[in-house]
């Protein structure tokens, strides 16, 4: 593995930079269902942090704001490619607020 950042490849995109997202946000990439999406914030050289779904925010709030093996257990966290990711991302934009600034 290079230092650049791992790289996937996906059978639509082809090779991407490698993202990690929850489950639920995978689901909602097949059914266009849109779950909430939450990450911390993007900075210059990790535009694509790692992200979940607002069931997975609740479930982490509720066990005190921290992951735990049950928050992560129910996320169940998975890897797709940077396209992908930002289908997600765009799937959730739901307000003119930036995503991001969900984040709070
Ligand atoms: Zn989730
Ligand atoms: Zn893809």
């Amino acid at each position: 593995m290079s230092e650049a950042g791992k790289y996937i490849e996906c059978c639509e995109h082809g090779k991407q930079q490698a993202t990690y997202v929850c489950q639920h946000t995978v689901l909602s990439l097949s059914d266009g269902v849109a779950r909430g999406f939450w990450s911390a914030e993007p900075e210059v050289g990790d535009e694509r942090p790692d992200s979940w779904c607002s069931a997975c925010e609740e479930m982490v709030n509720k066990t005190g704001g921290e992951w735990n093996d049950e928050s992560e257990e129910f996320a169940g966290v998975k890897l797709i490619c940077g396209a992908c990711y930002d289908r997600a991302k765009q799937l959730n934009i739901v307000s003119r607020k930036k995503w991001w600034q969900l984040w709070k």
